[in-house]
């Protein structure tokens, strides 16, 4: 069994890792805020286990085994996550440094209640998938808001970026998942948008917070 050390090698490879699968140690070990030769023992310790596969001078990539490991301590975060906002009403901005801890309790019970109290999610409070059982994550297949046109209306289905002062950003606007906008207008010069929703007949979004809302295009 890994320890809580590992799992988050383990995590951040995974949350790393490019389309080929692959991280720089350097990467990994600044991702950790730790020293690469620390970085460098446990991913030797990690191969030893089984989990990581590690050449000198090349990146590294998780293993079947480990990647199966990494996607699992991901579903009990994202649980965890939906568990503290669904039934201990926690805001979404608060949750992720308590499931930072839960994520390494092991006793496969306590999560199996967990799910079954929630009704089975496949989300977690930031709209990101949570994997299945066996490990499986289902990618998402929304479109950044930034993508969508004027005239368009899109409703809020999950975030690339779930950072506790982006997500107070939301709050202040009153943005959640599942918030319906009508696109009333994009600047051309700089991709600002401007759009409606409940509340707010006219609310004007940077580039850069279009990129990270991910929306579903409802016409
Ligand atoms: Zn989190």
């Amino acid at each position: 069994m890994a320890s809580s050390t590992e799992e988050n090698y383990l995590k951040s490879l995974y949350n790393l890792a490019n389309a080929e699968g692959e991280v720089n140690l350097s990467e990994l070990a600044a991702s950790l805020q730790v020293s690469m030769p620390t970085a460098n023992s446990m991913v030797k310790s990690l191969q030893k286990s089984g989990w990581v596969m590690y050449e000198k001078y090349k990146p590294l990539t998780l293993t079947k085994e480990g990647k199966k490991i990494a996607a699992l301590i991901i579903r009990k975060h994202r649980l965890t996550e939906m568990f503290l906002v669904k039934v201990m009403n926690f805001g979404w901005e608060e949750v992720h440094e308590v499931a930072e801890q839960i994520e390494h309790i092991h006793a496969p019970k306590f999560f199996e209640r967990m799910d079954q109290m929630l009704g089975f999610p496949t989300v977690d409070p930031h709209g990101s998938p949570i994997p299945d059982p066996q490990g499986k994550i289902t990618p998402l297949s929304y479109t950044p808001l930034s993508h969508a046109k004027p005239g368009q209306n899109v409703q809020l289905a999950a975030l690339t970026n779930s950072s506790t002062e982006f997500l107070e950003f939301l709050n202040s606007r009153n943005l959640s998942l599942g918030t319906q906008l009508s696109i009333l207008s994009k600047e051309s010069y700089d991709q600002t948008m401007v759009v409606s929703y409940a509340h707010h007949p006219s609310e004007t979004l940077s580039e850069k917070v279009c990129e990270r809302l991910l929306v579903r295009v409802l016409e």
